[in-house]
């Protein structure tokens, strides 16, 4: 972003709404703010727009979920998520994917891929923000957020800094800063340090849809066979997923270990009941290395998930008891809202994180 470009928006300086983070949340808040009029400012940190949207399903963005429902969705509240996701539901989405004319296929179990690329869902996103006059800030990033004279009925100014400091003002503030997975794609506590600097309540944060990692027997007895995948019911915390695991030289990965990722906390057990046929090299280990009876309900004790390296997505995040259901409003400070994966909302793998950033970040877009 040019010099030039920063001077004229800070002649603008006082927006309506001002959005951190230009993700799949912050983009579909944005873009329907603005059509609303309501002058509104994208910033964030990264240089690119949805640098995670870019990277996610393999290049292919698996952009929702046909059968997306409250059931696959973790959260300390089940029944926060019910609102948003009824009122911006999959088949919204798919129409404005249809708009476009952007190709897509399911895969499977009602998983929606990009049939070319994930960059027709950002091309999408940024036409849409473009019609809508949404101003967009890449590259800048924000170090200090106060309340205007002290009630945030007024609104909230905003130190964003780049070469020089530049202060903005807004009435509504939207934090869209996602989870901490992935940090070399930028994830950062944004999101959690500006809930706790006004008082909001944090489920603590924590990887999850990544694995699990073994140590002593398990992990050597895992090391010999990786590479091998096969057909499980795999059991955490009352959840099951029928699946394929995916053997790794430090444990356990693919979907029914990314999802039984999700209800896992520190000390539990994990169930797996293969279903047949099972790879014989992996039946012959496990008979020299267990015993047999446990071949058909075999429970393990994971050390660890894999972590933020891996993670598709972070788990806990801002209290859904802090927030509005209907249009993700602070209750505590009027004016202020967070959406996305920042909040205490962790959806299954195969479609349903988009579908609560699209849902979430819609709902509130609505409200600013
Ligand atoms: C490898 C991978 C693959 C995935 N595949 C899928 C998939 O196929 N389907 C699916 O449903 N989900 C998938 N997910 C999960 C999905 O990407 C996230 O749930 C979703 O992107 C969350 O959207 P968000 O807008 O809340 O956050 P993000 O998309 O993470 O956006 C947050 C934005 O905030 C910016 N930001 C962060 N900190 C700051 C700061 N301090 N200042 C300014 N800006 C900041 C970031 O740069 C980023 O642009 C995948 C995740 C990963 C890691």
């Amino acid at each position: 972003m040019s010099n030039f470009v920063i001077e004229q928006y800070a002649a603008m300086k006082c927006f309506d709404v001002i959005i951190i983070g230009a993700g799949a949340a912050g983009m579909m808040c944005a873009i329907e703010a603005a059509k609303r009029q309501r002058r509104v400012l994208l910033i964030d940190h990264s240089t690119k727009l949805g640098r995670k949207i870019l990277i996610s399903g393999g290049g292919r963005c698996n952009f929702t979920n046909i059968h997306c429902s409250t059931d696959n969705y973790q959260s300390e509240n089940p029944h926060f998520c019910k609102s948003a996701l009824s009122r911006f539901t999959s088949q919204d989405f798919i129409h404005l994917v249809e708009k476009y004319k952007i190709p897509y296929h399911e895969k499977k179990l009602g998983q929606l891929f990009c049939t070319r690329s994930a960059h027709d869902i950002v091309h999408m996103l940024k036409s849409e923000c473009d019609r809508a006059s949404v101003k967009i800030l890449l590259g800048c990033s924000v170090s200090r957020i106060d309340i205007v004279d002290g009630s945030p009925q007024v609104g909230f100014t905003l130190k964003v800094g780049m070469t020089k400091e530049l202060i903005f003002q807004c009435r509504s503030l939207v934090i869209a800063t996602g989870g901490l997975s992935i940090p070399k794609l930028g994830a950062t506590n944004f999101g959690y340090k500006v809930a706790e600097k006004f008082g909001l309540n944090i489920i603590p944060p924590r990887p999850a849809l990544d694995g699990f990692v073994f140590t002593g027997k398990d992990e050597s007895f895992f090391r010999n066979l990786s590479g091998i995948s096969f057909k499980v019911k795999l059991t955490c915390n009352k959840k099951s997923f029928i699946e394929n695991i995916l053997i790794t030289h430090r444990g356990l990965s693919g979907p029914a270990a990314l999802q039984g990722s999700l209800y896992w906390n520190p000390g539990d057990e994990i169930k797996i009941e293969p279903f047949a046929p099972l790879p014989h090299r992996f039946v012959d280990s496990f008979l020299i290395n267990f015993c047999s009876e446990y071949l058909n309900h075999w429970k393990l004790k994971p050390s660890s998930t894999i972590g933020y390296r891996k993670a598709e997505v972070t788990k806990g995040g801002v209290d859904t008891n802090e927030l509005s259901s209907q249009t993700m409003e602070s209750q505590k400070v009027p004016g202020l809202y967070f959406i996305g994966e920042v909040v205490d909302v962790t959806g299954w793998l195969g479609g349903s994180n988009f579908q609560w950033a699209w849902s979430s970040g819609w709902a509130a877009g609505q409200a600013v």
